[in-house]
């Protein structure tokens, strides 16, 4: 038996969106050491020709080459994915990376109090619109691309959806009420694409990232300094079994796991989280 951790994506077109940001730059660019073409959508342009101009000069066996991308208009998407076709030819596997919290969803406490601060931004402060935004990104910036892309995926060798939740949709953490609930959709709907599309051979399956510092978290984490923890920065080390945030490049293996045919074939609606024991862990 051929050893299932050598990855070989030789010939498949891999379409990863947010794929200018930290997480799904990784994924991209080792997607392309094993051979595939990868396809980066980004609604900044600038980030995802950067990253793609990197995995060209690196030398990696696939090609990269980035595309403008809003994945919450259908227009937008479909326009990358013509693009895409005509560059690389059809897409084999779809990485749904585009998400993340917004600040107009975001409490400043972690529990409601009878004597609150005047100026703190309670639960009741939340603005409508910012909820929408954040569920909107996360849940329909899921949805629309694998619309678009998933119709000539269907009978396709080895095809299969890659979604990314994240902790907080195993249990929801303090402050962040829209994100932590547009993720637990994202597990949700991961399940749902797995169970219809499992008579026409797309599989799809969902990592949930624990903690990393990433442009939106950042600041939740860390003061100002961007070296000393917030409060918050040191209670999520503390609840991490392995007492640290995880990198980016950790991201990696699971994904390629989930995405390879001769490794995953059986695989199917889960959601694997990549966390260092946080899901695992009460605190006690
Ligand atoms: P990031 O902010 O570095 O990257 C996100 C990328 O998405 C950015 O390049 C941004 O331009 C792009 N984007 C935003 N809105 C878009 C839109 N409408 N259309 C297309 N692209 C858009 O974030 P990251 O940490 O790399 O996050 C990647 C994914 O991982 C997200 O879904 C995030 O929710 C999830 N996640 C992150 C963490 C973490 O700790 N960083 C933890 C769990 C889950």
């Amino acid at each position: 038996m051929a050893n299932p951790f050598v990855h070989d994506f030789t010939g498949k077109t891999v379409v990863l969106t947010g794929a200018g940001g930290v997480i799904i730059s990784k994924i991209a660019e080792s997607f392309a050491q094993a051979g595939a073409n990868v396809a980066l959508l980004d609604l900044n342009e600038e980030a995802a020709n950067k990253v793609a101009e990197e995995i060209n000069a690196s030398g990696a066996a696939g090609k990269a080459a980035g595309y403008l991308c809003n994945v919450l208009e259908l227009e937008s998407i479909q326009a990358a994915h013509d693009a895409i076709k005509a560059d690389f030819g059809p897409c084999d596997i779809l990485v749904n990376g585009a998400g993340g919290n917004n600040p107009r969803a975001t409490a400043d406490n972690e529990f409601h109090e009878v004597d609150l601060p005047e100026d703190t931004k309670s639960f009741f402060d939340l603005d409508p619109a910012g909820v929408e935004f954040v569920f909107n990104l996360n849940f329909l910036g899921t949805l629309l691309p694998t619309q678009v892309f998933a119709k000539e995926m269907v009978g396709r060798e080895g095809a299969n959806i890659i979604n990314v939740s994240s902790m907080n949709a195993f249990t929801p953490l303090t402050k962040i009420p829209a994100y932590s609930g547009a993720k637990a959709a994202i597990s949700n709907f991961t399940q749902w694409l797995a169970v219809h599309f499992s008579h026409v051979g797309v599989r799809c399956n969902a990592i949930a990232p624990g903690f990393l510092v990433s442009n939106q978290n950042i600041d939740l984490m860390f003061e100002a300094d961007h070296e000393t923890l917030k409060p918050r920065g040191e209670k999520i080390i503390r609840n991490t079994p392995m007492g640290r945030f995880g990198e980016a490049e950790e991201m990696v293996g699971p994904t390629l796991f989930l995405a390879d045919e001769k490794a995953a074939s059986f695989v199917n609606g889960v959601v694997l989280p990549i966390d260092g024991g946080f899901s695992a862990y009460s605190g006690v």
